[in-house]
């Protein structure tokens, strides 16, 4: 069975071609600059890679030259092949808890909910009204970021502000990065051969978001109402005091949007160390004993360890901490930190084992009171898995 993984943006339209029976990827690829001039598609298969400009008014265009190529390159026979395509939704709110097969009812309370991610969940239903334009008889699913954390309790979800705010305005905690979490909550419970078990997930890339789950169930996690708050990331604040907001815009005569724009855009990374947003940028500046540098890697560093520490709490201790994600993935000097920072919760790591980047690894020595391991996370694959259960179902 064949199912196609995609991740719309406003302008573009990413896509894996998983064959499920090996949950392997037969092609990806990404259409850029859709609507926008200079706009070109990248496709990836057998081990080679093709480019091409070519117009993409819309994305109804990116989806048929992407079938076309699909069978043009002998990727698949014909489109009866493609059984289902998942879709990657940024926002469900409360209204969807888990993946759904789309329908007009859902498109439609896709509809009302928009304003809660208006950069992304526009864009998101753009490809799936493109693919049901163009592919109207396969089975689409939607797969919500948000879905993994509808399991936090009230005392997680809820900000200790009016309860009017909740009633009225939808303002709670949402959470994101849920499909990614999820991910490595399911290869832990196949790592333990269990289903009990206390897990913080630690998704660190340019994004980032630190999840606390028991049994397979989100309990709480650290970004909220927008993928702003929690830990320090590439370009975004994290938690700060939003008092700090009106103050900067009198002091600097910016609008509320200007600042937020400063807190998701030039903060973060990029904003304590006035250079780059990038980890590793951030820790070549370190070697040269950059000291802007320096105080960005070490609150980065900082704002994990407090989320572990919250979470180890939450959970009443932890079996297994998983890192994942570009920085989690990749980054040896900031993992090793974190875990030092760790020791005093009997954290051991085998530094050799530390060395490894872009991997399944254990870092955790057999002394070490919490499993530690690094776990490349794949959202594309949980997407699919998602579409193939519901069309199964
Ligand atoms: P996104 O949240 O956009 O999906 P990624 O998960 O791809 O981001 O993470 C991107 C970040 O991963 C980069 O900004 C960089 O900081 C970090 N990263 C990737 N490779 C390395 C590496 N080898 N060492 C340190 N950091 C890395």
């Amino acid at each position: 069975m064949k199912i196609i993984s995609i991740n719309a943006g406003s302008s573009s339209l990413k896509f894996s071609l998983f064959n499920m029976d090996d949950e392997s990827v037969i092609a990806s690829g990404l259409f850029e600059r859709i609507g926008i001039e200079g706009s070109k598609y990248t496709i990836k298969y057998n081990g080679e890679k093709i480019s091409q400009e070519i117009e993409l008014p819309t994305h109804v265009d990116a989806v048929n030259i992407l079938l076309d190529k699909l069978t043009d390159l002998n990727i698949i026979e014909s489109l009866d092949e493609i059984h289902g395509v998942g879709h990657r939704i940024v926002q469900g709110k409360d209204i969807f808890k888990e993946s759904v097969i789309v329908t007009d009812e859902v498109m439609e309370k896709l509809d009302t909910i928009k304003g809660f991610a208006p950069l992304h969940n526009p864009a998101n239903m753009l490809g799936i009204e493109a693919f049901r334009k163009v592919l109207p008889n396969v089975p689409m699913v939607a797969v919500f970021d948000t879905a993994f954390h509808q399991t936090m309790d009230e005392v997680s979800y809820l900000y200790p502000v009016p309860y009017s705010w909740y009633k009225d305005f939808g303002v709670r905690k949402y959470g994101a990065h849920g499909t990614s979490h999820r991910y490595i909550a399911n290869q832990v419970k196949k790592i333990l051969g269990k289903d009990e078990y206390r897990l913080i997930s630690c998704h660190i890339g340019n994004g980032g978001s630190i999840t606390a789950i028991k049994d397979g169930k989100c309990v709480d996690t650290s970004m909220g109402f927008t993928p702003l708050a929690g830990i320090m990331m590439g370009t975004r604040s994290g938690d700060i005091d939003p008092s700090i907001i009106p103050y900067v815009m009198e002091q600097d005569g910016k609008n509320a949007s200007e600042v937020i724009d400063d807190l998701n855009k030039r903060s973060g990374l990029l904003g304590m160390s006035e250079y780059s947003s990038d980890m590793r940028d951030v820790l070549e500046k370190c070697d040269e004993q950059n000291e802007r540098a320096i105080v960005a890697r070490d609150k980065y560093v900082r704002r994990v360890v407090d989320y572990i520490a919250q979470y180890y709490v939450l959970l009443g201790g932890a079996d297994v901490i998983v890192f994942t994600a570009g920085v989690g993935e990749n980054s040896v000097p900031v993992r090793r930190q974190i875990c030092e920072e760790l020791a005093c919760l009997g954290v051991k790591i085998d530094i050799d084992a530390n060395n490894k980047r872009g991997e399944f690894v254990k870092l955790s020595t057999d002394d070490s009171k919490i499993d530690v391991y690094v776990i490349p996370t794949d959202e594309e694959l949980m997407i699919a898995r998602d579409t193939m259960d519901l069309i199964n179902r």
